[in-house]
């Protein structure tokens, strides 16, 4: 499709692979578009600061392993709910 403003990176596709970007799993391409798309997209780049601190949270409470999706989910809806302030404005 044409008229994108973000150089081809999708919304969606930053939400689906935004854990990706913050484990630094993708190439670096990706990592450049990931990264310009969350310079430009207020509404992706709440949601990965979101994530990032759901990654602190996580690690925090079940050391290096890795938390089961459901967790994170569980999770992630409560920091959602608690809407934290992440500095903005
Ligand atoms: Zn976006």
């Amino acid at each position: 499709m044409s008229g994108d403003p973000y150089r081809g990176t999708d919304c969606s596709e930053v939400l689906l692979r935004v854990f990706e970007y913050i484990d630094h799993e993708m190439t670096t391409p990706d990592c450049e578009r990931f990264k310009v798309h969350l310079e430009e997209c207020g509404d992706c780049l709440s949601e990965y600061h979101r994530d990032v601190l759901l990654k602190t949270i996580v690690r925090r409470s079940c050391g290096p392993e890795r938390a089961p999706k459901a967790l994170r989910l569980q999770i992630l809806a409560q920091i959602t709910h608690v809407s934290v302030d992440l500095g903005e404005a």
